[in-house]
């Protein structure tokens, strides 16, 4: 894809001197977090209102020039990269346009990070729950068009379900203004869910109203040591149930898993004496001060009485609530630290599956590749796992490399065969577009084509991410 220089200078030409990023600082727009997929584009422009926007995408379509929208560039399915696009990046769009502690809603551009947009909710005394790894760099427009999921899926939903109201430019520069404030809205096809998990291939989000929640008085971690992974699931809905709804995240980690961040982050410890194939992080949150404790520690009684659980620790306070977290959060950059290649699955099935599923995908893993090291982890409470694999140690990393997307399509056979799905919360950008021909129902896909065409004639916004045409 190459344009003459006169169609990108009308681009130019239609915005402010300071939208046009100079070449000597595209380099972080051009690497993608895995380090997988380069880069490469004749012009970035990074506007600072809608309007600028509009007049950029206009343009553009005048002349057929196909656009890739970036946020924080943090995408782990390699959805933001640009082949010779244009990029529009959101970061200048960073206005905070309504802050309503009373309707608990608030409006915020699109560049506005994930971290500060949790700031200012805050600041009015609400909470914005929607918390992912990338927080500090993620941006609104980018969790949105990528329905982020993160740890607080179990009490909140993903993305998609904090958003109320959503502005967005259309390829052809139209401005649609879906900015409503509503929690009920009956007026036909709800579009801002096409926006929503678009990955940018309908258009550029560039504000959202969101919806806000009580901020919590009370927080409780406890991480705990659980002889399997079917005791993790006995353990789970044993907390939901005697929980009452305070149950904020439960998030399942593999013996392997936590071996390497201990390994790659030796300032971290171990918390608990007892090591177990799997353990069990899991955060209890309540509006009233004091009233947890009781409560966590009658759940994990029972669940030392039941055998669910062999060792464990509660937090005594915030730092070492964070101290937990942090072997947590730390697991992808732990990936990112091995020298060894690494396949990297996002997959949910139905939760009492979970179990069968780690079962039957370590038995293909390691009939393939017994020296394969398997890196699971994720959301339990949303069925959520990622299901990482590192080639052996000191393996032979070409023919590892080699196998990587059988690797992927036969844990995905097991995914399948179990009723769930191959992405759950990162997407499909490029590394599953493929995959997602052959896994998604027929006709589901010709609707989703038939959306695309209808909105995006040109086939202009993000060639080649989600779906093949
Ligand atoms: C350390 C780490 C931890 C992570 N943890 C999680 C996690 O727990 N849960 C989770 O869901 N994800 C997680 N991710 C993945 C990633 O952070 C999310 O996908 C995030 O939502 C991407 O936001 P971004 O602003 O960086 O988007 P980008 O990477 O810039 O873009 C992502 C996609 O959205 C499109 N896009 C970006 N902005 C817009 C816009 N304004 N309008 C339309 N399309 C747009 C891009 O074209 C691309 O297709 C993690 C990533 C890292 C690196």
């Amino acid at each position: 894809m190459a344009y003459d220089d006169r169609d990108l200078s009308a681009l130019r030409d239609v915005c402010d001197p300071k939208a046009v990023v100079p070449e000597d600082q595209h380099a972080p727009f051009l690497e993608e977090w895995r380090g997988r997929w380069p880069g490469q584009t004749p012009l970035i422009l990074a506007p600072s209102s809608t309007a600028e926007l509009s007049q950029i995408m206009s343009a553009a379509y005048e002349r057929d020039i196909a656009i890739v929208p970036q946020g924080g560039n943090t995408g782990l399915v390699g959805g933001g990269v640009a082949r010779g696009e244009v990029i529009i990046t959101t970061k200048r769009l960073r206005a905070v346009r309504n802050i309503s502690a009373e309707g608990f809603t608030m409006t915020l551009e699109a560049g506005v990070t994930l971290a500060e947009a949790q700031g200012h909710a805050a600041d009015v005394d609400r909470l914005f729950p929607l918390s992912i790894g990338a927080e500090g760099t993620a941006n609104i427009g980018g969790v949105l068009s990528t329905n982020a999921g993160g740890v607080h899926v179990l009490r909140y939903g993903n993305a998609r379900d904090l958003v109320l109201g959503l502005e967005a430019v259309l390829p052809d520069g139209r401005i649609w203004n879906g900015l409503n404030a509503l929690r009920k809205n009956n007026t036909g096809y709800d579009l801002k869910h096409l926006f929503m998990g678009g990955e940018g291939t309908l258009g550029i989000i560039t504000a959202a109203v969101l919806k806000l929640y009580p901020r919590p008085r009370d927080h409780l971690t406890a991480f705990l040591a659980v002889p399997s992974a079917d005791a993790a699931v006995k353990l789970l809905s044993m907390a939901q149930a005697r929980s009452g709804g305070q149950l904020g995240s439960f998030e399942l980690m593999g013996g392997p898993m936590l071996d390497l961040v201990l390994e790659k982050f030796p300032e971290l410890s171990h918390p608990v004496d007892q090591q177990t194939p799997y353990y069990v992080l899991a955060e209890f949150a309540s509006g009233q001060q004091g009233a947890l404790r009781a409560m966590a520690e009658g759940i994990l009684e029972a669940a030392f009485e039941e055998g669910l659980v062999v060792d464990g620790t509660i937090a005594a306070d915030g730092k070492q609530s964070d101290a937990l977290w942090e072997l947590r959060h730390r697991a992808t950059e732990a990936m990112k630290k091995d020298t060894s290649p690494c396949v990297k699955c996002d997959i949910s099935v139905p939760i009492a599956a979970i179990p069968d599923f780690l079962q039957q995908a370590d038995d293909v893993v390691h009939g393939m590749e017994p020296g394969a090291r398997i890196i699971a982890f994720g959301h339990m409470g949303d069925g959520n796992i990622h299901y990482d694999i590192l080639g052996p140690v000191n393996g032979d990393h070409d023919t590892f490399r080699g196998r990587m997307a059988e690797f992927e399509h036969r844990v995905h056979d097991v995914t399948v065969a179990l009723d769930g799905s191959i992405s759950a919360e990162h997407g499909i950008g490029q590394l599953k577009r493929d995959e997602l021909e052959t896994r998604k129902d027929p006709v589901e896909l010709d609707l989703m084509r038939t959306i695309k065409r209808s909105l995006d004639p040109k086939r202009l916004m993000n060639p080649g991410k989600l779906l093949n045409l």
